[in-house]
């Protein structure tokens, strides 16, 4: 790779493929969080490999995604007491303390627990990575169907960004929007190598 790769044209781009590792964690059993989370890893796959995006630096990009799943008593015995018997993070503390114990963690890899939030307003909670620790909502792509890419743009390095609606970093419109600017493809072009496939 050439150190300033994101300057490649779209056809250099296209023959040298990036893969980012992405593991979904859900309750086992629990086939519409498994579901959410393929969406999730997959959509931000699609926006980023967009003829837009990757026009604009971003690279061509596929995820490569591992699932773990956590067994009922497990999640008695481990889960709930970070998140309490609601089954739901409530607040970041209880995110942050789901990070803590969480048994599935997969080092050098996005993180991605598939839980019900109940914070209002609040479809995902994700850590400005590397490394990047991430919830989403089972029932978020509902609402916001480009969930998943704005949850892992933050895991790959990206905080919000408020300079333009069609952003997908946005905070001020559901659903975010499409577009990564330049400035952003290079920040996920920096950060693939911590998550290789
Ligand atoms: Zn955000």
């Amino acid at each position: 790779m050439t150190s300033e790769p994101w300057k490649k044209c779209v056809s250099q781009k296209r023959d040298d493929r990036q893969c980012v590792c992405v593991n979904v964690i859900h309750r086992a059993g629990d086939a519409a969080a498994r579901t959410a989370g393929t969406n999730a890893a997959q959509n931000f796959q699609n926006m980023v490999s967009s003829a837009g995006n990757v026009a604009r630096c971003c690279p061509f990009l596929r995820v490569d995604i591992h699932y773990c799943t956590i067994n009922a008593a497990t999640w008695m015995r481990v889960i709930v007491p970070a998140i309490g018997a609601d089954n739901a993070i409530s607040s970041e503390g209880e995110a942050v303390a789901l990070d803590r114990v969480n048994p599935c963690t997969r080092a050098n890899c996005i993180n991605l627990t598939i839980v019900t939030i109940n914070i209002p307003g609040t479809l995902g909670l994700t850590d400005i990575g590397p490394p990047g620790n991430s919830a989403i909502d089972p029932t978020a792509s509902a609402t916001d169907p480009n969930v998943g890419a704005h949850e892992l743009g933050h895991a790959m390095g990206l905080n919000h960004n408020d300079s333009s609606r069609d952003n997908v970093m946005t905070t001020s419109t559901i659903p975010s929007g499409n577009n990564f600017t330049p400035a952003e493809c290079r920040i996920i072009w920096q950060n693939l190598g911590n998550y290789p496939c």
